[in-house]
């Protein structure tokens, strides 16, 4: 076989890649046309891809390259770890150094009680393990009818069965059967979309009352759990009103509902504290982690679980779930380096102090454009919402999604990683990003905004609907 490599043309990587590599989300025979791009190195918070290009990348990743590109301390781990223990499991009365010293770590980390780690390997499989573990607990504590999860349309919590069910995206539930049985959703707080006439504060609490409807209409003694994620990420960097939070607290705590907070974006750092329910002020009884647990250098994710749940569940025999990979030794290795990273560096202070009000006064600067209708961020995760008629907060006559693919396909074609939502473009970048650095990203997210608005009045899509 020949050896495939990066210094292959371009083109025949990506005949390669189109033959026999199926990609997430994507519509393979589409992709197969316009050929992916082929990323060959990353350092800080820039890509390089086959062509040579300088890309600086405004997702970190997926969401998950927290302390930046290149990092060869974690690479030193991995190697390290894997020449002296590379796996073992931890099911059959076994553990290992690596999982025992991350989940003391992650301990120490977390607020509250949450003291225990239950390790998946991605934030997925830690969701599929949150369903399981609050209906077993509500079985031992002797209520199996306590099994109802409420969760929120456009919401996301991964693409297993369970996550994807738990996720609250219409296209996936449109594929494969989902939701399982047993998780309803409610509506999201997102008042720029769907506000309507009310204020922020107005909206936050009515969409925190659609709780309490929800579980006086399911009987509270069949809701199990609530779970959230502090900002909604996948749906578009959706940021609650500040009335939201408080309320869906209040409302878990009168009717006895467990609360879980998906931390798998807000967990390390992203916004500005180590947790995004800190950010809040949420007391959940589980978090859900990955993404920035391990920076993305390893996959490793896992649900952090509070004393009450744990011995509840700890002391009722065998809880009959887990994964080949849980806490593995190299991943868990990594993860700890990585959080020695960020605590040692300071990264979470350079989040608060230096690059989130550096990005934050020019973020908000794009205001001014006349496509842009709100430019929001907190800590390192913004989002701008797309509109063609500010003042009433309108949609674009185009299907949803038009304007943001095409301002996105601008931002590709000048060498800038930001997302599109819809019609919302959104940013999430390596927490190390420098002051010069969201410099280029700023003016290189205008280029891409100027392009698109000359590109959308041309071809007479600059319509409300
Ligand atoms: C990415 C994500 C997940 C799923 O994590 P995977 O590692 O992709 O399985 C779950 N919840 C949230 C909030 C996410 O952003």
């Amino acid at each position: 076989m020949n050896k495939i490599t990066n210094h292959m043309p371009t083109a025949e990587l990506q005949a390669l890649d189109a033959a026999h590599h199926m990609h997430p989300f994507t519509a393979g025979a589409e992709l197969a046309k316009k050929g992916a791009r082929v990323i060959t190195q990353g350092k800080g918070v820039w890509l390089t891809d086959s062509e040579g290009n300088r890309i600086v990348d405004g997702m970190a990743g997926l969401w998950c390259v927290n302390v930046g590109y290149g990092r060869h301390e974690l690479g030193e781990v991995a190697k390290r770890q894997m020449d002296e223990l590379c796996y073992y499991n931890t099911f059959f009365q076994t553990t290992h150094v690596p999982a025992i010293a991350l989940a003391t770590k992650i301990a120490e980390l977390a607020p509250g009680d949450l003291n225990h780690v239950f390790y998946a390997g991605s934030g997925s499989e830690a969701n599929d393990t949150n369903i399981r573990l609050v209906r077993r607990y509500w079985d031992v504590k002797g209520q199996p009818e306590r099994h109802i999860i409420i969760s929120r349309k456009n919401g996301y919590h991964g693409s297993t069965m369970g996550g994807g069910s738990l996720g609250g995206m219409t296209p996936m539930h449109q594929q494969g059967g989902l939701p399982i049985p047993g998780i309803v959703h409610i509506n999201q707080p997102y008042w720029w979309g769907e506000g309507g006439d009310m204020t922020e504060d107005e909206f936050g609490l009515a969409r925190a009352k659609e709780l309490e409807d929800k579980i006086l209409e399911l009987g509270p003694e069949k809701v199990a759990a609530f779970i959230g994620e502090p900002i909604q990420g996948a749906g578009g960097v959706i940021v609650p009103p500040a009335t939201y939070w408080p309320e869906i607290q209040r409302i878990c705590q009168k009717y006895g509902i467990l609360l879980i907070a998906d931390e798998v974006i807000t967990g390390f750092g992203r916004t500005g504290n180590w947790f995004g329910s800190q950010t809040f002020g949420i007391r959940p009884h589980i978090m859900t982690i990955a993404k920035g647990l391990s920076s993305g250098y390893a996959p490793i994710g896992g649900s952090i679980v509070c004393d009450e749940i744990a011995e509840t569940v700890g002391g009722a025999g065998d809880f009959n779930h887990g994964y080949t990979y849980s806490g593995h030794p190299v991943a868990s290795a990594v993860a700890l380096e990585n959080l020695r990273i960020i605590e040692e560096e300071g990264i979470i202070d350079h989040v608060r102090n230096v690059a989130h009000p550096y990005l934050a006064e020019r973020w908000k600067a794009l205001e001014d454009h006349p496509m842009v209708g709100e430019a929001k961020l907190v800590g390192l995760m913004g989002s701008i919402a797309l509109t063609p008629d500010k003042a009433r907060r309108a949609k674009f006559a185009s299907e949803a999604g038009t304007v943001g693919l095409r301002t996105r396909e601008r931002c590709f074609a000048n060498n800038l990683v930001m997302r599109h939502v819809g019609d919302r473009m959104i940013i999430a970048p390596p927490l190390v990003i420098k002051p010069e650095e969201i410099d280029v990203l700023i003016e290189r997210a205008r280029k891409s905004l100027d392009e698109s608005y000359a590109g959308l009045k041309a071809d007479g899509l600059f319509v409300a609907a």
